[in-house]
This record gives C-alpha cells, structure tokens and sequence, in this order.
C-alpha cells in the first residue's frame, strides 16, 4: 500500500519521484530516512489531545507520524509544490487529522489557527534555518497561545539561545528565549540525517514558556533588548539613548541608574533579570 511503499522512501527518493529539487535559499533540509524522523517524533513526547502547530512540514516527515500520536496537526508549508505532495499523501494515506495551510508563517495568522484547534497547542518544526530567529520571536511573543515547543536549530543558533552572559554568543535571541522559557536540550542530529546534507550540525530544544510576568511591559522589555544588541560594541547608555526607544541621554542615564546599572556597560554583560530591572526602569522614564 502507499504507506508502506512510500513511507519508507527516503527524502531523496520522494523528491525524485515528484520531479522536485531541494530548494537551498528556503532552508530545505529534508530528514533524509523514516526511521531517523520517527525517532525524532517519539522525543518529542506529544499526547493524543495534544493539536501540533508544525512549521514547514516539507514532505511529511515529521507530520504523518506526528498525527498517529497527537490529536491533529496543522502544519505551515510555504511552498506549493510540497503541499501540494504532501496534501496527495495524507489523501491516499486517509488521514483526517493533517490540515496543510500553504503559507508563509512569517505571515501565518497563528493566534487564529491556535483558537480554531480550541487549546493543548504545541510548537512542533525542523526549522527552515533562513528564518529561525524570526520564527522563533514570533513564538515567543504569541506564546500564551502554546504549552510548549520542540524545535530543530542549526547548532550555532541553538548555542546563542542557550548563552551564558559575557560572550559573543550571548545576544537578543538568548534573552527574548531565557526570558520568556525554560529551555533544554533534546538532542542532536549530525549533517549525514539530512537530505541535502547542511554543512552544520542540528539540535532540538525544547521551550516551556513560563506564564506572562504581570510587572514587565514586554513590549518596552523587546525594545531595550533590541536596542541595546543593536549597538553591541557601545556602552549602554549610548545604545540606548541611540535608538528606536525615545529616550534622551539624561533618561536613559535615569533609568539604568535606578536599574543599578553601570552604564557604561555593554548589552552581552547583563544578566536577564537585568534586562527586565532596565525595561522596569526605562518604563518609568518612557511614562
Ligand atoms: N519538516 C521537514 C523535514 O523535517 O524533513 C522539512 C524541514 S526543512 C528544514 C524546512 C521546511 O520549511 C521546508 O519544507 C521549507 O519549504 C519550509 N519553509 C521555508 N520557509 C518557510 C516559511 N516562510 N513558511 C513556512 N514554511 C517554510
């Protein structure tokens, strides 16, 4: 039958068998065999009232096994030729719980699918590696609509979000992704599980997001972060008073002073709680 026949084929054997070529600028990194994606599905620990919000589902790796442990999967596949491959499959395979929207999830209207699927949403991707961060940003900022996330970086962007303060690694990604949930590391993948094999290793990361703290106007917390990595080689006070934000150089001094904040610091030195004492402080200034 068709799964048997083509669910065992490798990622480079469906593509030859749809006449379609791996699209590099689109981060199209396919898992290269079933049972590697099977294996990455059971560490995902989904349940079965769980509705998956998967991004780039590709050829259905992750998706058609997902969907035999979760409730339904709602997976976001901006190119057509995949989802239209991918929509044949779940056809054939008479899977009733697969909806494939042909979308850009930069663009996606994510808070509008999270209500439809009506809660127990979880993040579940191997990320298109060209637009992670934003993906990733977009996540947190909409993640009161999510229990958790399980998601698949390029090790180098997977180490920036696990950073510890004081080095090059350590930027606005590591404090928007500390911030907002705890993270660990599932595991990771090397180049040879990949068709077309990435030049990098890849590791999976799982976030539970931790509940909104009531005290922290995010979108001032985001725009001090942003501010300050922006200008990451200039002190604080600089960077800030030099920014989006509008703040003078007296307000900016204010506000780290009362966040006892040297500022002549630099961004990749503060600790987050020091970036939400800043934002706390700058709030007050912005008042
Ligand atoms: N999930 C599949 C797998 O693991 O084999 C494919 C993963 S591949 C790394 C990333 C997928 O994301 C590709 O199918 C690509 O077409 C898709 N993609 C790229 N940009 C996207 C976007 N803006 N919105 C939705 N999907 C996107």
């Amino acid at each position: 039958d068709f799964e048997t026949n083509n669910r065992a084929l490798s990622a480079k054997a469906l593509l030859a068998a749809f006449d379609l070529k791996p699209k590099k600028a689109k981060g199209q990194n396919f898992l290269a065999d079933p049972a590697t994606a099977r294996a990455c599905v059971e560490r995902a620990d989904l349940s079965p009232d769980d509705s998956v919000l998967e991004i780039g589902p590709g050829l259905g790796a992750l998706t058609i096994p997902m969907s035999r442990k979760a409730k339904q999967v709602i997976a976001v596949e901006w190119d057509t030729n995949l989802a239209k491959v991918l929509e044949n499959q779940i056809e054939s395979l008479g899977l009733s719980n697969i909806t494939i929207l042909n979308q850009d999830i930069l663009k996606t209207d994510i808070r509008g699918i999270a209500e439809r699927a009506g809660g127990n949403m979880v993040v579940a991707a191997n990320l298109p590696y060209n637009i992670s961060s934003q993906v990733l940003i977009r996540l947190i900022q909409n993640r009161d609509l999510f229990k958790k996330a399980a998601l698949m970086f390029q090790t180098e962007l997977a180490q920036r979000i696990m950073a510890e303060p004081g080095g090059k690694d350590y930027g606005r990604i590591t404090v928007l992704a500390q911030y907002s949930s705890r993270i660990r590391v599932l595991y990771s993948l090397g180049p040879a599980h990949f068709y077309p094999k990435p030049q990098v290793d890849s590791q999976v990361l799982e976030f539970l997001f931790k509940e909104p703290d009531p005290s922290v106007n995010e979108d001032i917390l985001f725009a001090v972060v942003k501010a300050a990595f922006a200008k990451r080689r200039k002190t604080l006070k600089n960077a800030l008073s030099n920014s989006e934000l509008p703040f003078s150089g007296e307000q900016a001094q204010a506000a780290l002073d009362e966040a006892g904040i040297d500022p002549k610091r630099r961004a990749e030195t503060l600790s987050v709680d020091e970036f939400v004492a800043l934002a706390k402080a700058a709030g007050k200034q912005l008042k």
